[in-house]
């Protein structure tokens, strides 16, 4: 089937005249050491179909049992996004024909999720604050995986032969669905990235899931529709499924806003289906046609008793929950004392975590920021590398501006320090050793250089002499130089007016 897309929207123009909504659905695959139903191992990248039980494999006759400490991971997102934790609930058979599913059917939760009727408050860059409502938050199994082999672009289409793996078979998920987000205007494509950015923190200060995008730990599905105004009903959507990073959810509503602007501008009708994203230009393209009703002849897994948690464990579960992302961002913003904006570009730029490490080895908060958005932040954009991958430790900058502190080294030396630690000679009180760094404060050696350049520009002596100061910094500068910059500047300032007087 061929959808006929007329030209593109431009992105301004489609939100100022059309009212985005978005649903999101983000599947994440929670980090226990075995299966969902199934004693199995899961683990990244072991070789394919060696991580399989009966269960896992659909065979005939075998029984599946739940994974307790899945619930229990469940649970923990439930309560982190504000939900309520249902006293009984019960798994689902979700029948479909597909290679990946041995089984024929998915074990999942329809009607009756775990956790549901939550709220999650997304902080945009900029620092404005969008909730998002939660409708639900469910167990089920992921599938296996499918590989096509000749085909273009690893489509089934076109492909010669295909593979399946079912070591990811039965890889316990829990699926998160937003209620319809609006209210987002021309912020839908950040607030769809934000929000996708903030489970991602959740799961990994819960501790249930490594969370990485790019191994498909996380999985967003991103619905969008458009309507004439706020006041109007819903619009048709469309799914564009299985985006993996923030950045592509951000393009991935930005180009279905534009593209459903341009065929309800033409008087065409969306098509309610699921779409493929394609990274490379930012494009969706049409998957299947997906009605509402689609038919998957739900009904309650006989083989499986309903998950009932006692309320004294959701409890227990609740008092062990860590401080949630938000929360240590808003205690760490008033500990450090830094203004709304220096926080927040402390956060973009992923610093935040070695700051509070650096303040943790013993540097002020505002050192800490000073090296990390400073100096490090520069280093870090000319070598094209995150932060947090250059090779120097929050430890190292604590040790540095001891050093600093303490007057052994000033600030311009630092820099060179820093430079052989990120050159691997080790530590910062190595380096300054090793090459010689240490600022000269034994007057010794400084009042030789200075003579030495007192001698040499007698002019200016004379005019300090006669009343006018304003030449004294070259003086200092020739001393600076002789030094090669490790003198004390405030102490060879003070030592030149002796001379001089
Ligand atoms: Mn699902």
């Amino acid at each position: 089937m061929t959808t006929t897309t007329p030209a593109l929207v431009a992105y301004d123009d489609a939100v100022r005249r059309y009212d985005p909504v978005i649903g999101i659905e983000v599947h994440v695959e929670l980090g226990t050491r075995t299966k969902m139903f199934c004693p199995a191992e899961q683990s990244f990248g072991a070789e394919p179909n060696t991580q399989t039980t009966p269960v896992s494999l659909g065979l005939p006759g075998a029984l599946p049992v739940v994974n307790g400490t899945a619930v229990e991971y469940a649970i923990r997102i439930g309560l982190a996004l504000n939900c309520q934790i249902a006293e009984s609930c019960r798994f689902a058979r979700k029948n479909y024909f597909y290679p990946d599913v041995p089984k024929n059917f998915q074990t999942s939760q329809y009607d009756e999720p775990i956790a549901f009727e939550g709220w999650l408050d997304v902080e945009l860059e900029d620092g404005t604050v969008h909730r998002v409502e939660i409708e639900r938050a469910h167990m089920e199994e992921d599938a296996g995986k499918n590989t096509h082999v000749g085909g273009s672009a690893g489509r089934i289409h076109g492909a010669e032969y295909s593979l399946v793996d079912y070591n990811r078979a039965g890889v316990p998920l829990v699926e998160i669905v937003t209620k319809p987000i609006t209210g987002a205007g021309d912020r839908a494509p950040e607030v769809a990235r934000a929000y996708v950015q903030a489970l991602r923190d959740i799961f990994r200060v819960l501790d249930v899931s490594e969370a990485r995008m790019e191994r498909g730990n996380v999985r967003a599905d991103v619905n969008l529709s458009l309507r004439a105004t706020p006041e109007s009903p819903l619009g048709t959507r469309t799914e564009t499924k299985n985006v993996n990073s923030f950045r592509s959810v951000e393009r991935a509503v930005r180009y279905e806003i534009s593209r459903q602007a341009a065929l309800l501008d033409a008087g065409e009708t969306v098509i309610q289906e699921t779409r493929h994203f394609h990274e490379e230009d930012g494009s969706t393209s049409p998957g299947r046609v997906k009605s509402d009703a689609e038919d998957y002849r739900y009904f309650p897994e006989p083989d499986l008793v309903p998950v009932a948690p006692s309320r004294e464990w959701v409890e227990e579960i609740r008092a062990t929950l860590p401080e949630l992302p938000q929360a240590r961002r808003r205690r760490l913003h008033d500990e450090w004392g830094f203004a709304d904006a220096e926080m927040r570009d402390v956060v973009n730029a992923g610093a935040l975590d070695l700051i509070e490490a650096t303040v943790a080895a013993g540097a002020t908060p505002a050192a800490a920021r000073k090296w990390w958005m400073g100096e490090l932040a520069r280093r870090a954009k000319q070598d094209e590398v995150e932060l947090a991958d250059l090779a120097i430790t929050p430890a190292q900058i604590g040790e540095l501006q001891r050093l600093v502190d303490s007057g052994r080294i000033n600030d311009k030396i630092a820099r060179q320090v820093l430079d052989g630690v990120l050159a691997g000679e080790g530590d910062p009180e190595a380096v300054v050793v090793a090459r010689g760094l240490e600022v000269v404060s034994d007057d010794g050696p400084l009042l030789e250089a200075i003579d030495a350049a007192l001698a040499a520009q007698p002019d200016i002596v004379e005019k300090v002499r006669g009343g006018n100061q304003g030449p004294v910094g070259a003086i200092i500068g020739s001393v600076m130089k002789a030094t090669r910059g490790q003198a004390d500047a405030k102490r060879v300032r003070e030592l030149v007016l002796e001379r001089i007087g």
